[in-house]
Parts: C-alpha cells; sequence; structure tokens
C-alpha cells in the first residue's frame, strides 16, 4: 500500500550539504509490522518522518495506494497525516495542559468529527490502551509508560492504515517497553506498522519483517519479495480543518497555565482601553448636559433682532463703577462689533412680517422702542425730571410663565406698570429716579408698589421758540399738568431662578400705553414740526435728505419722539427648543435675497453659546482620545512581544498540531484565539474598570460642578472598545501567528 521510489533527501546546514537518504526503494504492505533497524543518525527518522508526510523527499516519489504524492498539496498532507496516519514517538509529544482525553480528541477534532463521536472514539481508544480511569487527568500526571500509552491511544483514534513509530520505548524501562510493544503489536491487526528502533531483540520478537539501514541506505530487508495481495483501494483523502472553537479551547487551556501572565498582559493593554472610555463617557456626558442646557434653559433666550442706532443720536447710558446698583446700559447686541450692520435698521416691512409668524411657535414677542419717554418727581418739594431712553413691553402671560411676583399683581390695564428686579432684589440707579427715590439705602417693596409715576407728554414737554423746540423749565406747572399719564407700579417681578439670568431691573410697560402714545405724539407740535424741516427741530443738526443717510437720521429723530412705533430691538422668545428653529427659518426666508440694508439682523446667542462649548469639549476628547491612542499602540507593541514569545514556547504544541494534520491555516488561528482572548480580556477588564473610576470621577465632577452623574458610558461605545481592542490585539499578534504556522514542522517536533 505504499511504495517508496529512489527517495532522496539531503539537508543544507550552513553550506555543508548532508545526504541523509540516498535512495531507498520500499514497498510496504497492509498488516505488516516492519522494523527499521540501524545506527544512530542512519536516516530512520528522516525516512519515517518523510513516510508519514512529516518531512518532504526531495526526490523519487512516494506512492500511497496507487496515489502519486508528487501532486500532493500542502492541504493533501495535512489531511493525509490526519486521515491515514497515526504517529507514535520516542518523547510521547502530548500537549501538557490539556487532559489526556482532549490530546486524543484533537485529531479528531480536526477531521471534523462532533463533540459525541469524538468522545466516544477517545474513551474507546483510551479504554484499549488500559487507561480508561484517568481520562481527565493531564500528561504530566502520568508516568513514561502511561504517557505512551496515550499517545497510542491518539495514534490508533481516527483509526487510520499507518501507524509510525519512531523509537516507541526509547525512553521507557525494559518492563514497561515490553508492555508498549504488546499493545503496539495487539493494535496493529489490518494496519500497516513501521516501526524505527535500535534494539533488535525488540524488532525480532515483535515485527515480521526486518529493513535495515546504513548512512541512508538499505542494507536489508528481510521480506521484500512479497507481493500486495489484498485489492488495494485509492485512498480518499478528508480535509482537515480546525473549527475556531477548538482553537479557542487549545488556546484557553494554554493560557490558563499562565495565568498571571495573561492577566498582567491584558491589565496593560487596558490601559488604552480606560483612557478613551473615561473620555468618551465625560465628553458623552458632557455634550448631553450641554443639550439638556440647550433644550431647556438656553432655549429660553430669545432671539433677539436689532436696529443699529448711531450713539450721537441717542447715547446708552453706563456706569460701571456702581456695582451694587448696575446702571441701565442697555448694548445693541452684536450691532457695534460689525461694520456691515452700520446702515441697518428695522423696517415697517420686517415689523409687519414678524407680526405674520405663526404664535404657537412663539412664547413672547416684547418690543424695545426708540420713543423717549419723560417722567417727572416730586423729590422733598422738588420737581425733577428724569428720561427713559428704550422703554420696553411685556405681556401679563408671559410675566406668569417666567417671573416670579414678588409682591403685588401682574399689570392688566394701560397705565399698570411693573418693576423687574435682578437675581439680587436690586434695581439700577436710574429707575429708581424714575420712581422718585433718591436713596441707595435698601427700599422695601411696600414703598415702590402703588406708586405713581407721572409720565409728561412731548407736546407739553417741548415748547417751540423761533425754529426750534427746547424743554419746558417750568417744572412745576409741568408736573401739575392735566395731561400727564399717571402710571401705577402694580407689580415687583423677579425672573425664576431656571431662566438664565441675562436680564437686569427694568421698568415695563403695557403695549397698550405705547398705541396711546403714539397716537398723541404724531399729533403733537414738536413732531408735526419735525416731519416738515430737513433738520433737528431740538439740536438744530441738518440733515440732507437727499442721502439715505439723512432720511435715517431725521426717521430716527421722529422714531425719539414718538411718532412711530419701529422698535429699536425685538426679542422673540421661542414656544421651545424645536419651535426655535422654526422661527430661525422663518427669518432666514425672509432674508432670503435681500441686501444687506433690508435684512432681518438676528442674533441667537443660546446656539452661539451651545456650538461654542459643544466644539469646545470635541477638541479636547479629540485631542485626550489621541493622547490615549498612544497607550494603545504601546500595548499593541506589547502584545506583539508577547505573542512573539508564546510562539517560541508553543513551538512543540504546533509541530504536535500539526503532525496531527493541522494545517498551518489552523495554527495561526490558535495564535488568533489566543489574541482573541487576551483582547476580549483586555477590552472587559478596561471597561469594567472605566465603569469603575467613573464612580470617583463623578463625585469630583459633582463636588465642581453641582451636576450628577456627568460622566456615562454608553453601551454602544462600551461594545465598540471591547471590539477595538479584539481587533488591535488580533492585528498585533497577526506576525507572531504567521511566523508559527511557518514553521517547520520537523524541527518545531525537535524542540522541547
Ligand atoms: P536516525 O533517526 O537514524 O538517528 P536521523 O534521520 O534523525 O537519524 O538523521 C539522519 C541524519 O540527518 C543525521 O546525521 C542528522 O544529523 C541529519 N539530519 C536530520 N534532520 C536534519 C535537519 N533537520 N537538518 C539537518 N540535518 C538533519
Ligand atoms: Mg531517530
Amino acid at each position: 500500500m505504499l511504495e517508496l521510489k529512489n527517495i532522496k533527501k539531503s539537508y543544507k546546514t550552513n553550506k555543508l550539504v548532508q545526504r541523509t537518504l540516498k535512495g531507498i526503494n520500499l514497498k510496504f504492505y497492509k498488516n505488516e509490522f516492519v522494523a527499521i533497524l540501524g545506527p544512530s543518525g542512519s536516516g530512520k527518522t528522516t525516512l519515517l518522518n518523510i513516510i508519514g508526510g512529516l518531512d518532504r523527499y526531495d526526490e523519487g516519489n512516494l506512492i500511497i495506494n496507487q496515489k502519486n504524492t508528487k501532486e500532493f498539496k500542502e492541504n493533501d498532507w495535512d489531511a493525509y497525516r490526519n486521515n491515514c496516519v497515526g504517529f507514535i514517538f520516542q518523547n510521547y509529544n502530548l500537549l501538557n495542559h490539556i487532559s489526556i482525553l482532549a490530546n486524543v480528541e484533537i485529531g479528531m477534532t480536526l477531521s471534523g468529527l462532533n463533540a459525541k463521536q469524538r468522545r466516544k472514539k477517545a474513551i474507546e481508544a483510551l479504554t484499549k490502551v488500559g487507561l480508561q480511569k484517568h481520562l481527565h487527568k493531564k500528561p504530566n500526571q502520568l508516568s513514561g509508560g502511561q504517557m505512551q500509552r496515550v499517545a497510542i491511544a491518539r495514534a490508533i483514534s481516527n483509526n487510520p492504515d499507518i501507524i509510525l513509530a519512531d523509537e516507541p520505548t526509547g525512553a521507557l524501562d525494559s518492563k514497561t517497553s515490553v508492555q508498549i510493544m504488546n499493545l503496539i503489536k495487539k493494535i496493529s491487526k489490518n494496519k500497516l506498522v513501521i516501526m524505527v528502533t535500535h534494539n533488535s531483540t525488540l524488532a525480532n520478537d515483535y515485527a515480521n519483517r526486518i529493513i535495515s539501514m546504513k548512512d541512508g541506505k538499505i542494507i536489508n530487508d528481510t521480506n521484500d519479495l512479497k507481493e500486495e495481495t489484498d485489492n488495494q483501494k485509492v485512498i480518499k483523502l478528508k480535509k482537515t480543518s480546525m473549527k475556531f472553537f477548538t482553537a479557542l479551547h487549545l488556546s484557553f487551556n494554554n493560557l490558563k497555565t499562565k495565568k498571571g501572565r495573561t492577566i498582567l498582559t491584558s491589565f496593560a493593554s487596558s490601559i488604552g482601553i480606560i483612557g478613551i472610555a473615561l473620555i468618551l463617557s465625560l465628553s458623552n456626558g458632557f455634550n448631553k448636559q450641554i443639550s439638556l442646557y440647550e433644550k431647556t434653559t438656553l432655549s429660553t433666550l430669545p432671539i433677539v433682532i436689532s436696529s443699529n442706532i448711531q450713539s450721537n443720536i441717542i447715547p446708552t447710558i453706563s456706569d460701571e463703577t456702581s456695582l451694587e446698583y448696575p446702571n441701565f446700559d442697555y448694548v445693541i447686541p452684536s450691532a457695534n462689533e460689525n461694520n456691515d450692520l452700520q446702515n441697518n435698521s428695522i423696517n415697517n416691512n420686517q415689523v409687519n412680517y414678524l407680526k405674520k409668524i405663526n404664535k404657537n411657535y412663539i412664547s413672547e414677542i416684547s418690543y424695545t422702542y426708540q420713543m423717549n419717554l419723560n417722567f417727572l418727581q416730586k423729590i422733598n418739594g422738588k420737581v425733577n425730571i428724569s428720561t427713559l431712553n428704550y422703554p420696553e413691553t411685556i405681556n401679563s402671560d408671559f410675566i406668569n410663565k417666567r417671573y416670579d411676583v414678588l409682591a403685588g399683581k401682574i399689570p392688566t390695564s394701560r397705565d399698570e406698570v411693573v418693576l423687574e428686579v435682578d437675581s439680587k432684589n436690586q434695581v439700577s440707579k436710574d429707575y429708581l429716579e424714575i420712581l422718585g427715590f433718591k436713596t441707595s439705602n435698601n427700599i422695601n417693596f411696600n414703598d415702590i408698589l402703588n406708586r405713581k409715576i407721572n409720565l409728561v407728554l412731548n407736546q407739553n414737554y417741548y415748547q417751540k421758540i423761533s425754529n426750534y423746540f427746547v424743554t419746558n423749565q417750568n417744572l412745576d406747572s409741568l408736573y401739575e399738568n392735566q395731561n400727564n399719564i399717571i402710571l401705577n407700579v402694580v407689580g415687583i417681578i423677579r425672573l425664576k431662578k431656571d431662566y438664565p439670568n441675562v436680564s437686569n431691573s427694568k421698568i415695563y410697560f403695557s403695549q397698550k400705553l405705547f398705541d396711546y402714545l403714539l397716537d398723541l405724539n404724531k399729533n403733537s407740535n414738536i413732531v408735526k414740526e419735525q416731519e416738515k424741516v430737513d433738520y433737528n427741530v431740538i439740536s438744530g443738526e441738518k440733515y440732507d435728505l437727499t442721502t439715505i443717510e439723512g432720511q435715517r437720521l431725521k426717521e430716527n429723530v421722529l422714531s425719539f419722539l414718538g411718532a412711530n412705533l419701529i422698535p429699536l430691538t425685538i426679542q422673540i422668545y421661542p414656544q421651545n427648543f424645536e419651535s426655535k428653529e422654526f422661527i430661525i427659518d422663518y427669518l432666514d426666508k425672509y432674508n432670503n435675497g435681500k441686501t444687506k440694508e433690508n435684512m432681518i439682523l438676528y442674533t441667537d446667542e443660546a446656539r452661539m453659546m451651545s456650538t461654542l462649548s459643544n466644539n469646545i469639549i470635541d477638541s479636547i476628547s479629540i485631542v485626550l482620545i489621541a493622547f490615549s491612542s498612544i497607550s494603545l499602540i504601546v500595548s499593541c507593541i506589547m502584545i506583539s512581544i508577547i505573542m512573539y514569545i508564546s510562539v517560541l514556547e508553543r513551538t512543540k504544541e504546533i509541530g504536535i498540531l500539526r503532525s496531527l494534520g493541522a494545517s498551518k491555516k489552523d495554527i495561526t488561528r490558535v495564535f488568533n484565539a489566543e489574541t482573541f482572548i487576551i483582547g476580549i480580556t483586555s477590552g472587559v477588564i478596561g471597561i469594567f474598570l472605566a465603569r469603575l473610576f467613573i464612580f470617583p470621577t463623578n463625585f469630583i465632577l459633582y463636588s465642581i460642578t453641582k451636576l450628577e452623574n456627568i460622566a456615562i458610558l454608553n453601551p454602544f461605545h462600551s461594545l465598540l472598545l471591547i471590539l477595538i481592542s479584539v481587533i488591535l490585539t488580533i492585528i498585533s499578534g497577526f506576525i507572531p501567528a504567521k511566523i508559527a504556522s511557518k514553521k517547520n514542522l520537523v524541527e518545531a517536533l525537535r524542540t522541547e
């Protein structure tokens, strides 16, 4: 069934070529027990290895059951070793980290038998060699004789036609040798057994054919005339393949023998994962906080539409030294920072367009007017006058929603006003003056409540002298004028705590009051005069009405005198986060295709704030992740080294697996399985530790920010990081695994 035709084999070491087999011609038949005798170094093992497909011949031909092995590919040899040959080695070649049962099963695993059949056959084989009581022991818990029995059981478990034994008793005492030889004899029924030995007594006692070798040549063959009698069947080779699970099992058991190292390796390589996990959970948490803040608090900030008013017409008052009573210091949003805005003011078209906006999106529109209001107060019998530059309106629903009413009530009629205090219950000096207080001492709410404010009309306040108007200096009579509007402070309000504190103190008026004042002012002498002339009726400044600029300046003076209700700013408060987008779309629709001067200029401060903070957090995260990635790279290198060491350590195992029919791919798979396990372990350790570290992190963050549970590790990120860990370790172990699979089979078997 086996025929060797002029087989030659030589080894090259350095430049020296050693011809180990010098043309071997042999035929082997079924049911033979052949002993190959010869002195050490005569080439017996080499011959056996070639017959068993462990090694390749250089020249000649090996014919197995009429099959020419010249055409064999790598995986045909793998299958041949697995299906047709059982090896018994002098040094047993068992895998020490798995049980003897598992040792016997491996070959069958490679040929794809299912677990049940495997187990059954393995137990059968081990029972045949008398080891049924030791199934779950590891090889190193057995004696030499017992280990060789395991090897025999492994050799016969797959029921091969050929048993190859290389000095099977070489390491055993004579008594055990006899037992082993008897066992081999017993199992040799219906099989071809080729046994290499240098013990001629054993050969004579057991073999029915003895071949003697010397210097790579056959010098004697006791039975080379016999011809094959049984009809030969062409062998069919069943391809071998290791299931990934088997690879995992092998690697897992191997790693179990070096638990400490595995855990330390995994821990070290988990550090990068921990870092990235923590950073992700932090940035994740912060972004969540921001979007929550955006959805709740920031969405309550108004979209501000503003005119740009030249400051020489109506100056803003600011007194930065007065901290306790912050002054009235309305700042026109972003107007002066951008020169493009210089020539823009809100016009009637825009106001009308805004009036048509879907009211469902809007919680409130409040207007700040350019119309100046002049108030008279009598303090200690003396009448004073004070001017309010940018009066603002408010409606009762809006107060209900956003404000705490600290005293009094929400205004309902035209002449009722409310006073807003800031978060510290402070009011600016200017408003106190308007209310008739000349003190900066504490003022009781009750003193303010129901205060009467004397609003003097422009018609009475301005008096014409020749071409110009001057203010009426007879304040006493102005104070008593029947036409004055007496406003009543009916409530004191303060913005609720959950709204961003952007508000200063203010007096709010009703819209009805402005509508009423508009009528009166339109018909006032000063407005009528101003409409006619091309100069400022108060200051005398000339306007060139042929220019847009001149027209605009005159228009501003008219607004200032209350001849129109064109707002200085419009604040649109969105109903919620989503409706804000609709409002912005609505504004953008208006602006589409318009020139800069005609656009509605708006600022969405909330969006500016959140975009900015999101960007900051994202960039910080990226930098930190980059740093953590360095530790990932370090751990990759480390894993490469450790896997390489593992390959060196497991060279023997590689040889054994290959001799049992494992392909090169299978070997790669074993090592990939090992890195897979390390990768999973380090990923899981990393995520576990990261989750652990999140507790103190959140504790520290809480003490700083008073925000609970900021760092949250997204489960998706956890899985992703474990996956990354696995992929990176497998990549790191890939080269060592390739090195392992390329190892020469015979040399691998020889290493200790
Ligand atoms: P035996 O088993 O008869 O003692 P071997 O077949 O092991 O002899 O070796 C035969 C000769 O071939 C020896 O001289 C040995 O040094 C040489 N040899 C065997 N394998 C190799 C190898 N892989 N590389 C180089 N020389 C080898
Ligand atoms: Mg030998």
